[in-house]
């Protein structure tokens, strides 16, 4: 059976934490799924197509990734798609705790779907899209934290 793993996120926008993820991810699973949850109650700063765009830029043709979008709960994503694994990366014991809270009602809810865990690279540590975000806003430079060849 083929190891199938879903990385859920915002990607708003991607970062070379993200990348570095799913790119060491791809040792564990014979396919990593990227895909972008749309999630209406919360406003996203990059339009979904743009977000998706960037994926496409960044991974597409390579086999073993494919990109796509979801909505709804993602266990039930994981159930439509036969997908064994939700794959998050962690930074802080912040993270930990707010993942442990999803991974473990995940688990509940479906059972035979594991969540995995990579330590993010400590270089990555501290990089989210948050931060990312706001740089672009105050008119920062953001080349060296998203993949190469994003121009934002
Ligand atoms: P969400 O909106 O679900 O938090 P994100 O797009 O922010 O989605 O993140 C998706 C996943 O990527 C999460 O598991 C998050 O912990 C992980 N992640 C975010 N930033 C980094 C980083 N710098 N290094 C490693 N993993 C990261």
């Amino acid at each position: 059976m083929q190891r199938i793993a879903v990385f859920p996120g915002s990607f708003d926008p991607i970062t070379r934490g993200h990348e570095s993820i799913i790119r060491r991810a791809l040792s564990l699973f014979d396919q990593v799924i990227v895909a972008i949850g749309e999630n209406s109650e919360k406003k996203s700063f990059f339009q979904l197509d743009q977000r998706l765009k960037w994926l496409e830029q960044i991974f597409g043709g390579e086999p073993g990734i494919r990109i796509t979008t979801y909505s709804g709960l993602t266990i039930d994503f994981c159930r439509r798609e036969q997908i064994s694994f939700i794959l998050r990366g962690l930074r802080t014991s912040a993270d930990f705790e707010f993942e442990r809270g999803i991974g473990q009602m995940n688990k509940l809810m479906l059972p035979e779907v594991e969540t995995v865990f990579l330590l993010c690279e400590p270089e990555y540590a501290s990089l989210s899209s948050s931060i990312v975000r706001d740089i672009i806003r105050n008119g920062g430079d953001v080349k060296r934290f998203v993949p190469e060849g994003i121009l934002l």
